[in-house]
């Protein structure tokens, strides 16, 4: 069972979407978040920094097919690498790859 959460915005949609009533957003920060994105500090690649889940994912594009996603989850640091050119292919590598990490 997914634990339940509606950010302040989600409310406000789902206000114009649902025809029954609205709960209140929630408390507390979204179960996925994308936390960053900028060029990479070392070489200018596109990188993205997010939270799924209480993990930490970092993902590094190379256009020449060698990505990788670096994952930190707290105790542990796990690096994979990827054939991704796209940052689209990319983030759906990492979000598969989070579906192999136990529930979520
Ligand atoms: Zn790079």
């Amino acid at each position: 069972m997914l634990k339940p959460y509606i950010s302040p915005e989600g409310a406000v949609e789902l206000a114009s979407l649902r025809v029954g009533p609205v709960p209140p957003a929630t408390e507390g920060g979204p179960p996925v978040a994308l936390l960053a994105r900028l060029p990479s500090d070392v070489c200018g690649c596109p990188e993205e920094l997010w939270r799924v889940d209480g993990i930490i994912y970092l993902i590094h594009m190379e256009e020449d097919g060698s990505s990788e996603i670096l994952i930190y989850t707290g105790e542990e640091e796990h690096e994979r690498a990827s054939t991704a050119t796209t940052l689209y292919t990319l983030r759906a590598e990492m979000f598969a790859l989070h579906a192999t990490m136990g529930e979520g």
